[in-house]
């Protein structure tokens, strides 16, 4: 009543502009299966949304660091209401994230992986690790969805915040992987197709619109010790992989016969560069205490591809100039990767 006498109704400016129903759907593949945190390395004690919020919201800040838009820091975060870029969208203390997210059809699989030996260091490493047969990473058999809705007070703005959220998701499909453990395999996904409240809205529309905003752009200055996707520091190279892997040794459980189209190697692929890079210092990939910048997927394919390939992407931080050509040298040299040379 008082608002009505004030002449202030707040909520009727994004009531008239509201959509009966905004969202936006977006229907995923899982090529690898993902890893959305959980208890005690078991995805399926976890809570699957933050982890996959957690991803968004990292990807984002690398994809402003590189379009001009330098986010806030963990040393400087925002405070009161003068929010960045990664605040007004994913929230900070005292601001509600600007949506929603539901995640369906989403569910779990025995992790395992492929190693050359089962005596070696990795192997060892790999069993310490997942102790147990009964450690789950999050795996959707016919695709899995995400619903993104506004929060109430940000309708106004979600045409904007539908087409961020969505260039940031076509981002981590197409140069990275979507959850944590992408180090080591986890997370490669491909966007099927999208619905939203405008019948107009395509993939492709949205996606020029997100890029219009943050499409990286050249000469802007790069921060150091975050992440950035920003050209000449971060790379992300995809190769065919066709080396024979059949005869190796499986670690953990095999998810039965939908094994699923890929081939959990990436750890084995991950220590013959690691063994091989030299443009690169070793703790990019690592070390106690230092968290990997150098991420491998699982060989996997596509849904309408015969061949596998795999993806490394990475941002090494120190001028990392050779970095790509070397490690793409040793993809498509060793026959851990593929069987041949391939031009
Ligand atoms: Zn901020």
């Amino acid at each position: 009543m008082e608002n009505g006498q004030s002449g202030l109704r707040p909520d009727v400016g994004d009531a008239v502009k509201a959509p009966p129903d905004p969202h936006l759907i977006v229907e995923l593949r899982t090529l690898t299966p993902l890893w959305t945190g959980g208890i005690d390395g078991d995805c399926s004690r976890g809570e699957k949304e933050s982890g996959i919020l957690g991803s968004l919201r990292f990807w984002y800040g690398g994809i402003l660091r590189a379009a001009g838009f330098p986010p806030c820091s963990e040393k400087n975060p925002c405070k009161d209401d003068n929010l960045c870029l990664v605040c007004d969208l994913f929230g900070a203390t005292g601001h509600a994230r600007r949506f929603r997210m539901e995640v369906d059809g989403l569910g779990t699989r025995p992790v395992h992986f492929l190693v050359k030996n089962k005596k070696s260091g990795l192997a060892n490493k790999l069993m310490d690790y997942f102790p147990d047969e009964k450690r789950t990473a999050r795996w959707a058999p016919n695709g899995f969805s995400l619903t993104f809705r506004p929060r109430a007070g940000s309708f106004e703005k979600w045409d904007e915040y539908k087409a961020r959220i969505l260039y940031i998701l076509a981002r981590i499909a197409d140069l990275g992987g979507l959850g944590a453990k992408t180090q080591l395999g986890f997370g490669q996904v491909e966007i099927d197709q999208i619905e939203s409240d405008q019948s107009s809205d395509t993939l492709e529309l949205l996606l020029a619109s997100g890029e219009s905003v943050l499409a990286p752009k050249p000469n802007v200055p790069l921060t150091n010790g975050e992440f950035t996707v920003a050209p000449g520091r971060f790379f992300s190279l995809t190769v065919p992989f066709t080396a024979d892997v059949e005869h190796w040794i499986t670690i953990g459980t095999e998810p039965g016969k939908k094994k699923g189209a890929y081939k959990p190697c990436a750890p084995e692929i991950r220590e013959l560069v690691l063994q091989n890079l030299s443009t690169i210092p070793a703790d990019s990939f690592g070390a106690p205490g230092i968290t990997s910048r150098i991420h491998i997927s699982h060989p996997f394919h596509k849904a309408q591809a015969e061949e596998y390939s795999v993806k490394i992407w990475g941002d090494p931080e120190l001028a990392s100039a050779g970095a790509e050509t070397e490690i793409r040298t040793i993809l498509q040299t060793h026959h851990y990767i593929q069987r041949q040379v391939q031009e």
